[in-house]
Formats: structure tokens, sequence, C-alpha cells
């Protein structure tokens, strides 16, 4: 890697990379599944292999409206249309010298083995099939088996159920799955300044923006909420919540106080009340980044992610590092990273001793991609954030230029 990791030992700061790896370590899965109907699993995760009780496709069935026929007994004379097979029809047998009207998805009669589409067939006065054109053997017909085979695995426990994958289980007949209990998250806002929206605003008071952006990612992650709502900026209340946190869940996530200023209290208090895995990433934002626990270990007690205050570092931690411990937590397999490169559209001084994560958006109106900046990057800046469709990430201690490329990220791969 570039000089940036010179820096990161320096300061003391975890890679960013490195973190992503230890919170994906930490994530063990809760205990617990229950079985639901399928039209429940979308968004669940799944806790027991998911086996294959038919060859799919089931029988050999045509991929076109066309005429199924013995290529054998292909000839300039045409062959007469002696059966009819529409979709949902049985297995039937193809007549000695006749062919079939078929439909897609309709079972292949016994004895054809060739399916001619309907556009590459003409039809005489006595209405006899001519087909036009090669044809190969085996052409356009779907094999039994040719997806599947009865008693394959055919989703793996620990997967995410997509509508997709809904429909490969429904695809097997399959109505009701075991899926993983969900976890239960306490999440709990740290700051005296705070004020739920809703709530008459003085000087000086800051509406609760990371209470509302983590009660819906937690929730679009499959999480069961415990709202712990907003806890003031003393120990005592602080260690008197998180306590209570930990009775309920089985993760605690935390927004605010992870810096070091003698207002913030969540290190002490995990001092105190449980240990602290680590403290500090090398990225901008979101440098103040924390795992800890309550309890007697990481293992054994509750783990507790310390997100920054500052919204987008609170964002940016959530995506970046919060989420391989959460989807694990889930019983899930975290999905790999998506990053390519793309080119910046703009230049800009880089960090001193960070990667930086800049919200960017896309611009496609030219041959290929660039990225622009999607707004300010201050780290109290959520319009850049709610605009951006991914990050370009740039190394510690290298500027950004214009026309050259760097690692981009999109933003829609963490609401998987
Ligand atoms: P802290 O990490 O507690 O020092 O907070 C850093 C900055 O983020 C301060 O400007 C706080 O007012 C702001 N902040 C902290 N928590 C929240 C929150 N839940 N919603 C919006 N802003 C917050
Ligand atoms: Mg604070």
């Amino acid at each position: 890697m570039n000089c940036g990791c010179v820096d990161v030992v320096a300061t003391g700061l975890l890679d960013l990379f490195d973190a992503r790896r230890l919170m994906a370590a930490a994530g063990m899965a809760v205990a617990g599944s229950e079985h639901v109907a399928l039209a429940d699993a979308v968004d669940r995760v799944l806790a027991e292999e998911a086996r294959a009780s038919l060859d799919l496709p089931g029988v050999d069935n045509s991929a076109m409206d066309g005429y199924a026929l013995r290529l054998s007994e292909r000839s300039v004379e045409g062959l007469p249309v002696s059966l009819r097979v529409p979709a949902g029809a049985g297995v039937l047998r193809l007549p000695p010298g006749g062919c079939a009207r078929i439909f897609t998805g309709a079972p292949v009669p016994l004895g054809a083995d060739a399916v001619a589409p309907q556009e590459r067939v003409r039809l005489d006065a006595a209405g006899r099939v001519l087909v036009e054109g090669e044809l190969a053997a085996g052409a356009n017909i779907r094999r039994r088996g040719e997806e599947s085979r009865a008693g394959d695995a055919v989703l793996v426990p620990g997967t995410r159920l997509s509508a997709a994958a809904i429909a490969l289980l429904a695809s097997q007949g399959i109505d009701a799955v075991t899926v993983r209990r969900r976890a239960r998250v306490a999440l709990v806002s740290t700051g005296d300044e705070l004020i739920e929206p809703g709530q008459a605003w003085v000087p000086g008071q800051v509406y609760n923006s990371n209470g509302a952006m983590l009660r819906v990612l937690l929730a679009q992650q499959g999480c069961d909420v415990i709202d712990m709502g907003v806890v003031a900026d003393t120990s005592a209340d602080l260690g008197q919540c998180l306590a209570r946190a930990r009775e309920q869940a089985d993760l605690i996530v935390c927004t605010g106080g992870v810096s070091v200023g003698e207002e913030d209290h969540v290190r002490p208090v995990l001092e105190r009340l449980g240990g602290i895995a680590f403290h500090g990433v090398a990225i901008k934002p979101g440098k103040p980044f924390t795992l800890g626990w309550m309890g007697p270990s990481l293992r054994d007690g509750t783990p507790l992610i310390g997100l920054p205050g500052n919204p987008v570092a609170s964002l940016v931690g959530w995506q970046w590092l919060a989420l391989p411990l959460v989807q694990g937590r889930q019983g899930r397999t975290p999905p790999a990273l998506q990053r390519f490169p793309v080119m910046a559209g703009f230049s800009r001084p880089g960090p001193r001793g960070r990667r930086e994560l800049l919200r960017v958006v896309l611009d496609w109106t030219g041959s290929a991609p660039v990225a622009r900046l999607a707004g300010g990057q201050g780290s109290h800046m959520l319009s850049a954030a709610s605009q951006a469709h991914g990050y370009l990430v740039i190394d510690a201690n290298h500027n950004v230029e214009e026309g050259h490329v760097y690692e981009y990220c999109p933003a829609s791969q963490f609401l998987d």
C-alpha cells in the first residue's frame, strides 16, 4: 500500500480495512431461529440449507413458441401438425410422421428432439410445417435438471432472502423456511444538546438526526430496534442506560460521545463496565469510531458499536465498519465490498494520515463515468451524503487530481 500506512501506525489509528476485518470477526451470530411463511421471509436470513426437491426444469420443455419435431423426419414436403401442446399439458408422445404445435414452457413431447421457432416456420396450403434454415439436435429445448437436480442445495445458510431468492424457493414448491431470529439492537443517542424532531427548538439545540437515520438503517438490516432515546452527557446516566441496554439487547449501537473531550463519556463508561476493542480508525470522516463491549468480554458480553456524533461520520461508520458486525450478528455472511476505478472530475488536497471517503455523484454524460463532489464534505453536512451515489476513496497523504483514477464504492451496496 502507499505511504499512508506509516502515518496510520504513527497516529495509532487502525487501518480502515483492518478495522473492517475486526468488525466482521466480532460479528458472532445470535442464537435462535424461527419458521416463517415464505411471504414473510423477505430480507430474513436463511438459517438452514434449502434443498431442491425437484429437478429444475422439472421436464424437458420448450424455450420458444414453435413446432416440436423429430429431426430425422424433417423433409421438403413438410410435416403435418398432429399434436397441440400448450403450457400445463402433461408429457405426451409425438406420433410418427407428424410434428407438435408447442408453446413456451410446455413439455416437449416424447420422441421430439428439437423445437423450430415459429418465426422460422412456413405453413403450406395444407397446413404442413416447413422449417427454414438449420436446426440442431436439442435446439430450443430446456433440459430437465439443467439448472438444478433434486437434492442439490439451492441456497446456503447465511443468505439474505431477496425477492429472487424467494422466487427460487417458490420454484421448488417451498412455502415456509427457517430463518434466523432477528438481532435485538439497542440504539442510544448521547448528547445534552439533542432534541427529537417535532419538539420546539431553542438555539444551541440539535435535532437527533442520527437516531432517525440509525432506526432506519437497523430496520433495513432486519434488526429489532430498541430505541433507548437520548441520554445526557454524564457518566452516571450513560452507565445506567448502557447497563439497561445490555439486559435487553444482543448489540448496542451508540452515537456521539466517543471522542476524547471531557463531555465524551462512552470510553470511560466502557472502561468501567466493559471494555474497548479498538478506538479510532484512519478515515475521514469517522475517525473516533469505537468497538467495545458491556460485560465480561466481547465474546461473553454485549458488543457496543460507538459511532461518532457528527452525522456523516456516523453514516460512514455504519456503512463501512458497523455493517459487517451487524450482519454477522444476524447470522448473515457479509457481502464483499464492491469497488472499482472511476475518474475524478475535480482536484482537491488530500487528507493527512487518514483515508478520505469523499461523497460523490457519478456523471454519466461522457463516454465513461466521472466522479464529482456531491456537495460540501464537512462531517456535519448531510446534504452531500443524501445526494451521493457513492464514495471516492482517497488514500492517506494523496491529493485528488482531476483526470486521475481512484477507487469508487457504490453506496447502494450498503443497503443490501
Ligand atoms: P460528539 O461526537 O458527541 O462530540 O458530537 C459531535 C457533533 O455531532 C456535535 O456537533 C453534536 O451536536 C453532533 N451530534 C451528536 N449526536 C448527534 C445526533 N444524534 N444527531 C445529530 N447530531 C449529533
Ligand atoms: Mg456529544
